[in-house]
């Protein structure tokens, strides 16, 4: 068989569609690495509240990015996040961080950044990214390109379903308007809109279990040997 380079395999769609889980899993399977950028946006954003930096702080906001370092790593099988060196996987899935994450998203230069550093990470291939502008924007070139549909009402309640497990105080009216905004903004901003590219795959899975999405995943994967 020819030597290939390992593929980049890139996961886009709306607020709590499913695809962390999904890329996380297909990476698993595939052997490839696994990375979750909006966690990287949130790690932004938790770091804009912790400074109490307003998105609207053109310059504080240039000067934040300069104190930034975040990194991604694979520990005993999971992704964490880390914010300067510290750890702050659980703390960016908070009620704040999702109430800002998208006006954060939306600021040009946080996206220059984390685009570059997401492209570095990708070089290479044997990856599978997933994010709202991975197959339009960061690899437009990806091998494979998965954007993944999910009706709001099945989305909400997964999400909510999710934050009452890990013991959050939320109701589900709270994470049904955070979603509706979060999609409203990701999908509208002027810079790398969540928008499905030409040739990716739409995948619906709001009747799908998890193993059925990955099942229908992979075979979109088959097809590429
Ligand atoms: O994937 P998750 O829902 O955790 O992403 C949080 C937010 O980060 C999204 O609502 C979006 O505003 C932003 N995001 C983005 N581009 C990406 C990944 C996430 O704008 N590639």
């Amino acid at each position: 068989m020819k030597d290939r380079r390992p593929w980049v395999i890139a996961i886009d769609g709306s607020s709590s569609s499913g695809k962390s889980s999904l890329a996380r899993l297909l990476a698993a399977r595939l052997g490839y690495l696994y990375i979750d950028t909006g966690a990287m946006y949130r790690a932004v954003s938790l770091y804009f509240l912790e400074q109490s930096i307003s998105v609207h702080q053109d310059d504080m906001v240039q000067d934040a990015l300069f104190h930034i370092d975040i990194d991604l790593r694979h520990i005993e099988g999971q992704l964490h996040t880390f914010l300067n060196d510290r750890d702050v996987s659980d703390d960016i899935r908070s009620m704040e961080v999702s109430s800002i994450v998208s006006e954060v998203a939306a600021i040009s230069k946080v996206r220059r950044k984390l685009v570059e550093q997401q492209r570095l990470i990708g070089q290479d291939g044997g990856i599978v990214m997933d994010g709202r502008d991975i197959g339009t924007v960061v690899f437009p070139d990806a091998d494979l390109k998965i954007f993944l549909h999910c009706e709001l009402d099945q989305r909400v309640t997964r999400r909510y379903e999710e934050l009452l497990a890990k013991g959050r105080d939320i109701t589900r009216l709270e994470v049904e308007e955070n979603l509706k905004h979060r999609d409203h903004i990701d999908s509208t901003r002027l810079d790398s809109p969540l928008t499905q590219a030409d040739d990716a795959h739409l995948v619906d899975n709001t009747q799908l279990t998890m193993d059925q999405t990955i099942e229908t995943c992979l075979a979109l994967i088959a097809g590429l040997e």
